[in-house]
This record gives C-alpha cells, structure tokens and sequence, in this order.
C-alpha cells in the first residue's frame, strides 16, 4: 500500500448526486475535496464522447463501456439484467432525460425536515426552466429544463396526448408545478437540443479549476476504514493497486446498489448477514439494503409507423391514480444499442408499490454484484393497478392502434423496471439507516447521499430528486442549509 493522503471530504462516486456534493462542497475554498468515481472520467464538455451526451441515444445496451451491469430478480420467475451508469455523472450520464421532481405528498415519507417547504428552494436552485417561470421555478441553476413542444413532438406522443384528452384526462402542461394533480402533459427533460446534460457537465466540469477539488476517475473504492465507530477514509483500487486514503468526511453517493454493498463489505449492516460472508462487525445496522422499491412498468406493445430516432424517449406522460402511462417515442432498440425489444410499446410504470424488495451481498468480494430482489408484484394490490394500466391502454388506444396481445401471464412476461431504485439505506426514525442529515446512524465521519437514502422511491422519476437531495445534503455538511 502507498502513501496515505488526507482530504476533508470524499466523496465516493461520481454519478447524479456525487457531482453534486464534490462541486458544491469546493465551493468552500477551506474544504479539500476528492471525488474518486469507479469509472471513465472527462477533464472537459470536449472530452465527453456524444454517445453520453445525445438524447436520442441511451448508451446502456450489452457492451456498453458506461456502465454495470447486475443479475437481479423481478419476481422469483422474472431473472432480468440491470444497468447503472459507471461514469462520470453516473446513471444521469445515460438515463432517459427525464427530469420531473417529486410530488410534494411524496415528502410525507421523508424526515419532518424534507418538507415540501424545506426541499422547493432546491429544486428551483438546482434548475433553469426554459418554459415555466414563477415562484415555483428555477431560472439560474446548473440543469436546464424543457419540454417538447406540441407540433415538433413525435407522431405517437401527439397521438397518444390526443387520446387521452379524448378519453377525458386533464391537460397537466406543468408537471413540475407543485399544484399539477395529475392529467396528460409534457415531460420536463433534462434535455437542450440534442444534449442530454448531466451533473457531471452541469456542477462538475464547471469547477474543475478549483485548486482545492480533485477528481480520480477509474478509482473503485473496496472499503470505509474506520476507528472504532468513526470512519477514518477509505480503500481504493487503481491503477493496479490498493490505496488508502485517510478523510474528516466520507460521503457514499455509489448509488443505490453499491452504496449498501460498500456499507456492508465495509462492516455496517445486517451482523447475521455479514459474518455469514467472514466480514468483521463495525456495526449491526439491521436495515442496510432492506425494503428496496423502485417503479414496476409493464409493456403494452402495438403497431404504429417507423418513427425513427426522436430527441427524447419520453415526451408527454399521463399520471393516473398511481400510474404512469409513457408513450415511448420510439422502439427501443432504435435508442438502446443492441437492445432486445424491437417493437414500439407504451410503459405502464406503478409509481406507489406496496411491494418492497431486498438487496443482500453475494459474497465479500467487492466485483462480485450483490443479490437484488425486488419482489414486484407481491402485493394484490400492485398487480391489481397494473393490470387495471395495461386495461386502460387497450380501452383508450385500441381503436387508435392495434395493441399486441402479450402471451402467458398478462403482467409477468411483459413485466420491466424503471430502473427507479431507491431507499437501500434510507433516511428515517428509529432504526433506519440514516439520521435526517443523511448520516449513517451510531457512525461518525459517513454520510450517504444518493437515492438510497430515500425513505420510498417517489411517485415520479427519481433524477431531479436525486439532485435535489445533493444540493440539500451540500448545505448540511457546510451547516448552510437554508
Ligand atoms: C438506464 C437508466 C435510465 C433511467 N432513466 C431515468 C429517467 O429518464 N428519469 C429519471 O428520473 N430517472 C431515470 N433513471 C434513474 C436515475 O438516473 C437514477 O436514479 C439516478 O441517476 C441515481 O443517481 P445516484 O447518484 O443515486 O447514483 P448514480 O448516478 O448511479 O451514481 C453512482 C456512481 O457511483 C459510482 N460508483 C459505484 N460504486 C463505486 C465505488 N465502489 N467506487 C467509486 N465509484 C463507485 C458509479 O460508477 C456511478 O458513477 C434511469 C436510470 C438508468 C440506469
């Protein structure tokens, strides 16, 4: 092992929320921040390849050098592959650009001090809305936001708008308004042009010249050191090596897989699942990795003309009771490389489940993935409103467009993620993971700022939420929240 170096902060990964903590916090020229990130990194918007920037691409398919990929079970019978992104700005760097915050209900789940009043000042610093000005919204922050404008959208998104007007849905032009109910409308998109815009290139490339922030790329971190119950740094592999290096703060922003599986392989979490795997206890901490959710979708497949390659995946959705109906703008695999599903289809995401899932360690070896189970569709009551989705469809579409019946289980056999995960070492009361600062409970020294510690996953997309949390997180470990 070389030579130990000391920073104030690190922050461990370089996804949404990473960026994030690293730009914000070098902000103070008295904090020397490191952000080590598993991945590629860029030193310049020049550098970044245009398959990570292009809107009208998802780089996630099989070969994808941005990203990881993990075994994971839908359902005991449903084995599917997941991806994250393993670059800098993280699963933002390649994401589906949809970029629409939280509801302010959905604060009800969060600490008393996540309020809907406590979090808005964040989102609205966090954006520049190109559409919408007022007091709910941004028009200074790192992350543009617009929509697709009726006329210029894809042919299926106007269709589908058009349905759903016909079959009585409300419009709901401003989806990031804090009284919007519910209704068909514009998706807001992280998105200008053709440029899908990420934490990394909106916070982080920006304050690259800042003498007292550090950035490694292709740097995994193993392990948290501690002292006792203080964490004192980490163990990171590069560049062929083993590394230590010693912090005052270490801040897990690896995202919602690998945050709880750093945590675990690092000595905090279940003691019963730990020794099983030879880890020594730092910590029992029952909950790390525990009652996961993320958004089940379903796809309806049907026939509609070749609409080539659109700017956005997703334009306009209709949000029903806890539903999302997404009318892809086109077939996956025009978007996704390589990507199995060559028919157009529309996504029946459930948005509140009941059912939660689990996320265990394989093994002690940091490359092998953890065990991700989620459990979809345990609860009658998600399959039932997926069902009653994939019914509204046929009912509001199938004299539009013929709907492809689904073979074998009506749900099952058509049944995706959202790739939504959230809430692996949440924030909460009592014994959850984290305190309301997002620091892990009865540690000192380590915080975790990335979706994990959601206590749910939203009832909408998580990105702008994820970035909203760093921003909030930021001020806390500064002591400015506001
Ligand atoms: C394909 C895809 C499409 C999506 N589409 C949308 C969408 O359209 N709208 C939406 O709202 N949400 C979408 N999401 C979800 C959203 O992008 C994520 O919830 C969000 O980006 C998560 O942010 P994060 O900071 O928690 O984690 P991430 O952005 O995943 O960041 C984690 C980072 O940590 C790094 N890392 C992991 N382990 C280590 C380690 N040991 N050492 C160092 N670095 C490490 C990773 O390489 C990664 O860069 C999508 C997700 C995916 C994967």
């Amino acid at each position: 092992m070389s030579r130990v170096r000391h920073v104030d902060a690190l922050v461990v990964g370089g996804g949404s929320c990473g960026c994030v903590m690293a730009a914000r916090l070098s902000e103070d020229p008295s904090l020397e921040v490191l952000l080590l990130e598993s991945g590629p990194g860029f030193a310049s918007l020049g550098d970044v390849p245009s398959e990570v920037t292009d809107s009208r691409l998802l780089p996630v398919g099989p070969s994808s050098p941005w990203v990881d990929t993990y075994p994971a079970e839908l359902t005991p019978s449903t084995p599917r592959v997941i991806a994250r992104g393993r670059v800098l700005g993280g699963s933002g760097a390649v994401n589906g650009g949809y970029f629409i915050r939280a509801r302010p209900s959905d604060f009800d789940a969060w600490p008393a001090s996540w309020s809907f009043a406590d979090v808005l000042p964040y989102f609205r610093r966090l954006e520049s809305d190109v559409d919408f000005t007022g007091s709910a919204h941004g028009d200074a922050g790192p992350m543009p936001v617009s929509r697709v404008a009726a006329g210029a959208r894809a042919p299926i998104t106007d269709m589908f708008v058009d349905a759903a007007r016909r079959a009585g849905f409300a419009a709901d032009d401003d989806k990031n308004a804090p009284d919007s109910v519910g209704g068909v409308g514009a998706v807001p998109r992280n998105v200008i042009g053709d440029i899908r815009t990420n934490s990394a290139l909106a916070y982080l490339l920006p304050a690259l010249s800042r003498p007292n922030l550090t950035v490694e790329d292709r740097s995994t971190v193993l392990s948290v050191t501690f002292d006792g119950t203080r964490a004192t740094g980490v163990l990171v592999a590069r560049r062929g090596g083993v590394e230590r290096v010693a912090a005052n703060t270490v801040i897990l922003c690896s995202g919602a897989v690998r945050t709880p599986q750093l945590l675990m392989l690092s000595g905090v979490g279940p003691s019963e699942e730990l020794r099983l795997h030879g880890i020594s206890v730092v910590l029992d901490h029952p909950r790390v990795g525990r009652e996961i959710s993320d958004h089940p979708e379903v796809g309806v497949y049907y026939s509609f003309p070749d609409t080539g390659r659109p700017a956005s995946l997703l334009e306009a959705v209709l949000h029903v009771d806890d539903l999302e109906i997404r009318p892809y703008s086109a077939a996956f695999d025009r978007m996704i490389p390589f990507h199995p599903i060559g028919d157009p289809m529309i996504g029946v995401g459930l948005m509140k489940p009941e059912s939660r899932g689990s996320l265990s360690l394989r093994s002690n070896d940091p490359a092998d993935a953890p065990i991700v189970r989620y459990r979809y569709l345990e609860a009658a009551s998600d399959r039932a409103a997926l069902a009653g989705g994939v019914d509204l469809v046929g009912d509001m579409l199938g004299g539009v467009v013929p709907i492809a019946p689904g073979s074998g289980d009506p749900l099952l056999g058509r049944l995706g993620t959202s790739l939504h995960l959230s809430g692996s070492c949440a924030m909460g009361q009592g014994n959850s993971v984290l305190d309301d600062e997002c620091r892990v409970r009865g540690i000192d020294g380590l915080r975790v700022v990335d979706t994990s510690a959601f206590p749910v996953v939203p009832t909408r997309g998580p990105h702008a939420t994820a970035i909203m949390l760093a921003e909030r997180a930021s001020d806390l470990v500064r002591g400015t929240v506001a």
